[in-house]
């Protein structure tokens, strides 16, 4: 089932997601498979649950956008345990259609997460794979990647999108 996206503004994109406690369910497998498929329809590369209006801490991931079952990364209960270096790179967000921004990260990062069955695991990643496990972290804890622009910036697409808003453009 394709969820619709939650855009910016929904209250559920602001809050802290909560754990997961059961693990290896059909209902969690079915999650996930939604999951994978409303990031594809949406053509994004990284979902986070509260994005389809689920506020528990689950994530997926796939860089390759489902051309290679391989990329396909579920995280669950995702924590970053180590940062490395920076990088600057322009950001979007499928929740903020329409806008991407300059956004600096660690180049290089470590994450802790649970799979499907519960089984606990880490993986590192670099460049646009680490910007997409802290990325959805982020979504996890109720942060935007706005949250990491400058004030000026966020500020600019706050005003754009309440125009939108107002217009019926943004829903
Ligand atoms: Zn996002």
């Amino acid at each position: 089932m394709i969820y619709p996206i939650v855009k910016y503004g929904n209250p559920v994109l602001e809050t802290r997601a909560a754990i997961v406690a059961d693990f290896d369910t059909p209902e969690l497998q079915k999650l996930l498979d939604d999951m994978f498929e409303s990031m594809y329809a949406a053509k994004g590369v990284g979902l986070a649950a509260p994005q389809i209006g689920i506020s528990r801490r689950i994530a997926v991931i796939d860089l390759s956008v489902g051309e290679d079952p391989a990329q396909k990364i579920v995280l669950i209960n995702p924590e970053i345990i180590s940062c490395e270096g920076a990088q600057t790179c322009e950001e979007g967000c499928l929740s903020v259609p329409g806008f991407r921004e300059q956004v600096t990260r660690p180049q290089k990062v470590t994450v802790r997460a649970q799979n499907a069955k519960g089984e606990s695991f880490e993986m590192s990643g670099e460049e646009l794979l680490a910007r997409a496990f802290q990325h959805e972290t982020d979504h996890l804890d109720g942060m935007l990647y706005l949250s990491h622009v400058s004030p000026l910036k966020r500020d600019l697409v706050r005003r754009k999108v309440r125009k939108l808003m107002k217009s019926g453009e943004w829903k």
